[in-house]
């Protein structure tokens, strides 16, 4: 397969998906028939091609939505990290094993065992296009399900190559496919009779996604959209802080879920703050070089958002400190840092998708929780500073970083995913894989129960002891 092959402008029609969704319904019978060590062999083969072939693939990242190569490879390296999670540890995380009964049900020998779901529909987004999807992908692959893939219009060549890449592996059923177009795509996929979808996106659209599903009663996995912030304490590492946050803020252009976009720093250390970021910042620049550290804003319709946002914090005493309105040309958006913006302001409520972020000065560490839990996002956050964990444990969000930005999301074992307008169900880790899997609970009867409780031929006597069995297991709390 060469870049040149891929296909990136077939819009697939409702028939083409509905057909794709038949299709993988077969090749899920025959997928979840194999055993875990069966798959687990063809998912590392799968992972072995993407290695091998991983300059390739950062190009194709590279063309389809302007990441620079470095950063394309980064993503792949995390993304792999989680395939070879997943694929290892499907059979301890979703076999079958024995649990305890109890006094009631003694005779009974009791196991649980999670089944693939079967076909499971993942519609993803284009800023991470190989980590994002991969998380849905490999978790739900490794659990034994069929999968038909809905990538972004932005990024529909990297979904094409990971599915052929696949089809390399398992050339006997089309275990993952994938479909291409824009929206209605993703919106025919709810409706074509998937066990579940895996939705990464927008909240605006996890929120159709949702309601087109609910007609069916279709499971959905929902990782959406995030306004994550970062505090920093009195005494906290101000240097490190400073770096996490112009990283978290700006890399892939700030087009990051979990991307730094507010960042509250506790006064004793505000101006200190200031100096090391915009120093930092201004090192940063957005172009099409090879030498330039971020690329374009990849959606045109997101540089008017961010333009608004920006212009929502001029207008209501916010001061840019760095880039600004006049920074932008075209696609490109340098780094722009904005300082005593009111908390009401778009660049503080809403999902700016730009190399931007907000510093607010606070009085204290209570201030900073309130204000970052008043968001109804709640993706993840970093903490700088020597209480940082007790301060993250205050705060409502689905990861925490203490001391470091984003960790949560690279560690293979750590579940992914938000609370609230962030979204619900999680990618990664035991609970990635329980994600797209239903749990089947089992008894085997080892003998006769000494009480037989479940049937009418239960006596006086029986109903005594039940009465008795209540007071002595429940009544003395
Ligand atoms: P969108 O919500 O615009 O699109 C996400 C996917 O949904 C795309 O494949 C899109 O197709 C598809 N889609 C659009 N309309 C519908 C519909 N009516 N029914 C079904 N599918 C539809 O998000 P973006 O692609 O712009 O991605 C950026 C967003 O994703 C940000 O909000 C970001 O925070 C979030 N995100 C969340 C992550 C997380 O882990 N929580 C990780 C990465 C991103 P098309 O593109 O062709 O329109």
């Amino acid at each position: 397969m060469t870049v040149t092959e891929i296909d990136t402008t077939t819009q697939a029609s409702d028939d083409t998906v509905t057909q794709a969704v038949r299709d993988a319904r077969t090749a899920s019978e025959w997928w979840a028939e194999l055993t875990f060590e069966q798959r687990a062999r063809r998912l590392d083969r799968w992972r072995g091609i993407i290695a091998r072939r991983a300059s390739e693939l950062a190009d194709v990242v590279h063309r389809d939505m302007g990441k620079p190569h470095p950063d394309a490879m980064l993503e792949i390296a995390m993304a792999l990290e989680h395939l070879v999670w997943a694929s290892k540890n499907a059979r301890n995380v979703l076999g079958r094993r024995s649990v305890r009964s109890s006094l009631l049900t003694v005779n009974q020998a009791a196991s649980v065992e999670y089944r693939p779901l079967g076909v499971i529909g993942v519609i993803g987004p284009w800023n991470y296009p190989v980590f994002t999807p991969l998380g849905s992908l490999s978790f739900s692959l490794a659990a034994g399900n069929a999968v038909v893939y809905k990538p972004s219009e932005f990024a529909p060549a990297v979904g094409q190559w990971l599915v052929r890449a696949f089809a390399e592996v398992v050339p006997e059923h089309p275990v993952l496919q994938v479909v291409t177009g824009d929206g209605s795509v993703g919106a025919a996929l709810c409706l074509a009779g998937v066990d579940k979808i895996g939705f990464t996106g927008s909240t605006a659209t996890g929120k159709k996604v949702m309601a087109a599903c609910a007609g069916t009663l279709t499971p959905v996995l929902m990782e959406c959209g995030g306004k994550d912030a970062l505090i920093l304490d009195a005494d906290g590492d101000v240097g490190a802080a400073a770096d996490a946050a112009v990283w978290g803020a700006l890399s892939n252009s700030g087009q990051t879920c979990l991307g730094v976009e507010r960042v509250y720093v506790h006064e004793q250390v505000y101006d200190e703050f200031i100096d090391k970021t915009i120093t930092l910042a201004a090192r940063v620049h957005a172009g099409p070089g090879v030498e330039d550290k971020i690329g374009p804003i990849t959606m045109p319709s997101q540089v008017a958002v961010i333009r608004r946002h920006i212009d929502d914090a001029v207008s209501r005493g916010g001061r840019v400190v760095l880039g600004g309105l006049g920074s932008i040309s075209g696609q490109y958006v340098q780094p722009t840092i904005m300082v005593d913006v009111p908390e009401d302001s778009l660049a503080v409520t809403e999902e700016t998708f730009g190399p931007t972020m907000t510093i607010t000065k606070v009085a204290s560490m209570d201030e900073a929780v309130e204000l970052v839990n008043a968001s109804p996002y709640a993706l993840g956050a970093s903490v700088f500073g020597k209480d940082g964990v007790a301060v993250a444990d205050r705060l409502r969000s689905g990861g925490a970083s203490v001391n470091s930005y984003v960790m949560y999301a690279a560690v293979p074992n750590l579940p992914l995913g938000g609370v609230g307008a962030s979204g619900f169900g999680r990618v990664h880790g035991p609970d990635g894989l329980k994600e797209f899997t239903y749990a089947r609970s089992m008894t085997r009867q080892r003998f006769r129960s000494p009480l037989p409780l479940t049937t009418f031929r239960r006596t006086a006597r029986i109903d005594w002891l039940v009465k008795v069995l209540i007071r002595a297991l429940h009544g003395r709390h």
